[in-house]
């Protein structure tokens, strides 16, 4: 049993402070000397299943940086995995270095620190890894997912995290408007990589008024002449007049300086983490009357086509209609928001931590 004292400095930041609060099962530290490979692997929860989360390569500026980084995002897989209705928990892996480090060896042996982990946690991939990594990972584990279709995988799942975010944003559409047409809508989409690029097709289709922005000028100029979209500058896109706004480059674009320039009814988007301060600026957006998508309940069209990979059930028909299903889920977190007077992100929460929790009992019984 831990003395008081322990227990204080558990409690003032330390890794297992940071675990405790924010109740995560595992967090696992993986070195090899010989690739110069340093990872880390948070399980959250496990709950519904096991923990299925991509892995992150980013230079961290510190080790520090990285824990709280792989904390944080294992967390938000536990929630975003229950609901979607998948029976898989939440975890994530971060490699801290370049992604010029990679090679075949240093590659396979993450895969064989995710093989010792005995499928408690399933990886696949996140900012810096592709499916060709994959590849590499899978000669050692079966415990990844997100392998190209050319090798029986489910490939690139960015066009289905694209149509999800559109059920939810017709969703919120339907919330703040009565109807869930976007046509004539005024749209502007922040960040045209491999989401935005797929939504923004979903749009035209449907005669909105597209806005696009990004920091890739050549990128956005080819999405503009492609689709007819209007192009704004980076730094103006939080003051233009618009009905909806979707982010769909960073996350913490909701913040103290951009939630008052906002000039918008609906807010739904894919990129992750949108609110930099979750209660803070969730209520802020209920009390402005803005209607707000929470990310991680309309981008998990993702996670949704690996994790069917991952079961070894693979049907696109069954994993686009699971994900479309994401604009029902989406419509009852914003009733439940308006009904209770609580943001939508804390409604979305308590709905994932309500499945965890009663599937949890379901489990008890053999
Ligand atoms: P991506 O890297 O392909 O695209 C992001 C785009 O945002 C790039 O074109 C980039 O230039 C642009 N960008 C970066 N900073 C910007 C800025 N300040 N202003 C405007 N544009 C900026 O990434 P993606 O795969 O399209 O993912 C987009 C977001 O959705 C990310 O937050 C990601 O975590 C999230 N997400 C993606 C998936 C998926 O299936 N790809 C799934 C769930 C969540």
């Amino acid at each position: 049993m831990l003395d008081t004292k322990a227990t204080e400095t558990i409690h003032q930041g330390s890794i297992f402070g940071q675990i405790t609060k924010m109740e995560h099962e595992q967090l696992v530290v993986c070195y090899d000397e010989a690739t110069g490979l340093k990872a880390l692997v948070g399980i959250h929860n496990t709950t519904l299943g096991p923990a299925l989360g991509g892995t992150r390569m980013w230079s961290y500026a510190s080790e520090a940086e990285a824990i709280t980084d792989v904390l944080r995002l294992s967390r938000g897989m536990t929630f975003k995995n229950a609901l979607a209705g998948l029976n898989l928990g939440g975890g994530k892996a971060v490699i801290i270095g370049n992604p010029q480090m990679k090679s075949e060896a240093y590659l396979r042996r993450f895969g064989k620190f995710i093989n010792g982990l005995a499928g408690r946690y399933v990886t696949a991939e996140d900012v810096n890894m592709n499916t060709a990594d994959m590849e590499y990972i899978a000669m050692e584990t079966r415990h990844v997912t997100g392998l190209p279709e050319i090798k029986g995988g489910s490939g690139d799942p960015s066009p289905v995290t694209a149509y999800g975010t559109y059920m939810g944003m017709k969703a919120a559409a339907k919330k703040a408007y009565g109807n869930d047409s976007l046509e004539g809508k005024t749209i502007g989409v922040q960040g045209v990589g491999q989401v935005g690029k797929y939504l923004i097709d979903y749009l035209v289709k449907e005669n909105a008024n597209v806005l696009i922005t990004d920091i890739f000028e050549d990128r956005l100029q080819a999405i503009a002449k492609k689709t007819g979209a209007t192009v704004v500058d980076p730094n103006l896109i939080y003051d233009v007049e618009m009905d909806i706004y979707a982010p769909c480059a960073l996350g913490a674009t909701i913040n103290d300086d951009t939630i008052g320039r906002l000039k918008c009814a609906v807010i739904a988007g894919a990129a992750n983490n949108q609110l930099k301060d979750e209660e803070k600026h969730g209520m802020e957006l209920l009390e402005r009357g803005i209607v707000y998508a929470p990310d991680f309940l309309i981008n998990a069209g993702g996670v949704i086509n690996v994790g069917a990979e991952y079961l070894g059930d693979y049907h696109r028909e069954t994993v686009y209609g699971l994900t479309e299903k994401i604009y029902d889920t989406c419509l009852s977190i914003l009733d439940k928001s308006e009904k209770e007077q609580i943001s939508a992100q804390r409604a979305a929460m308590e709905a994932a931590k309500a499945r965890i929790e009663s599937i949890g009992k379901v489990k008890l019984s053999f």
